[in-house]
């Protein structure tokens, strides 16, 4: 059987169904444009203290519906705050999922607080709640949820859990800003949310964060904090004006990003191998900023995640293997594991995620996705034989 050079794989010397590469970000915008055109007809963006930064912060809590958006330098900063916010203290636990963000994890040693690692559920691979109950401590003051890879987590069950204990929820929706979960945004259902504008993300300043509480014992915590004379995690104006009008646009991107994910995994079921971990539901509207899969490899001729994410990628398709999860990259003196780890050590070496600029695109590029992976596919034994040349030959 002979194949034109373009329906092997790039990998195999074919040519690359996307030539120039992945999308960039942030995609071109209108109206951030015409905010930094005026900025710098006004000299307002050399400003510390203008409108911008105000009203950024009452459309946040506006979107939400929360009574506090306090910005903030970084989304990491952010998650620091909240855990300041709620008075979570040296020695104190901190409960989170074993396969999260690193910075989380990051930011309770920070304040000299335990990690407390639990697992994910076997299904979404998100935070496992039924795994919260088992790992409180007297010393538990905090419990970090975060919705990852277009997952969410029903933090209303979260609730149920700690019930009346002084246990407070911390919301990371840095990934998904604007989702609905059970008729409430991202962000809104823990007693403070967090939210990042860092370059990647799906609202962009190039870096910020901010945090979103209706508790106002919370946000005033943070303020003493934060407020030193001078404000020590700024966000500046001009970073505020550009993101205002990516709130008001937020929701439309997010329908469409939603609308090609749903098409994307309908296109990849037959094929198997890669599977969604949240697609919407009637009661969930997931927000995409990494789309996560489970990879398996069997239907990829026995692909190893790392040979196969290579392959597309040499194809002009942004996927990723998934970050690493905690449990496995830091010492074991560091953190307590609240229960076995499986399905973070899985995820840990079997998530593959796609990055989101391509869902904005047109059809065409969706279909690239899709001819991508059915490549791969169709090559995988010679790909796997040239995995294992390039193995023998280093
Ligand atoms: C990006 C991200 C953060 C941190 O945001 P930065 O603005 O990059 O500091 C925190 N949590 C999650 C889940 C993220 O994806």
């Amino acid at each position: 059987m002979s194949s034109s050079i373009s329906d092997r794989p790039a990998i195999l010397g074919g040519q690359p169904i996307r030539p120039a590469g992945p999308p960039g970000w942030p995609r071109r915008d209108e109206s951030v444009l015409a905010v930094l055109q005026s900025m710098a007809d006004s000299g307002d963006w050399g400003r510390y203290h203008g409108p911008h930064v105000p009203e950024l912060m009452r459309r946040l809590a506006e979107f939400h519906g929360v009574t506090q958006a306090l910005v903030c330098c970084s989304g990491t900063s952010a998650v620091e705050l909240a855990l300041r916010g709620v008075g979570v203290n040296p020695g104190d636990e901190v409960i989170l999922a074993a396969y999260d963000f690193k910075s989380n994890f990051q930011n309770v040693l920070h304040l000299g607080a335990v990690p407390v690692l639990i697992d994910l559920d076997p299904v979404t691979w998100q935070m496992n709640v039924s795994r919260i109950e088992p790992a409180l401590t007297d010393r538990t003051r905090a419990i970090v949820v975060s919705h990852l890879h277009g997952g969410v987590v029903d933090v209303s069950q979260v609730r149920r859990i700690v019930k009346s204990r002084q246990i407070a929820i911390v919301e990371d929706a840095c990934q998904n800003p604007g989702a609905i979960v059970f008729g409430r945004r991202a962000g809104a259902s823990g007693d403070v949310g967090v939210v990042s504008f860092g370059g990647s993300k799906l609202w962009t300043a190039g870096r910020g964060g901010a945090v979103l509480s209706s508790r106002a014992e919370i946000t005033e915590r943070i303020k003493r904090h934060v407020l030193r004379g001078n404000d020590a995690y700024p966000l500046s104006e001009i970073q505020a004006a550009i993101l205002r009008p990516q709130v008001d646009e937020l929701d439309v991107f997010n329908a469409r990003r939603r609308r090609a994910v749903v098409w994307l995994c309908s296109q990849l079921q037959a094929g198997g191998g890669l599977v969604p971990l949240q697609l919407p539901t009637d009661d969930i509207d997931p927000v995409y900023y990494k789309l996560g899969f489970r990879y398996n490899g069997a239907a990829f001729g026995d692909l190893t995640r790392e040979q196969f994410v290579e392959a597309i990628r040499a194809e002009g398709i942004a996927m990723d293997p998934g970050f690493r999860s905690n449990h496995l990259i830091h010492a074991s003196r560091r953190f307590r594991a609240g229960g076995a780890l499986d399905e973070a050590t899985k995820a840990d070496v079997t998530m593959v995620t796609l990055y989101h600029p391509v869902l904005l695109e047109e059809q065409d590029a969706l279909e690239e996705i899709v001819n991508a992976i059915r490549k791969v596919r169709e090559f995988s034994s010679e790909l796997k034989e040239r995995s294992g040349d390039s193995a023998a030959d280093s």
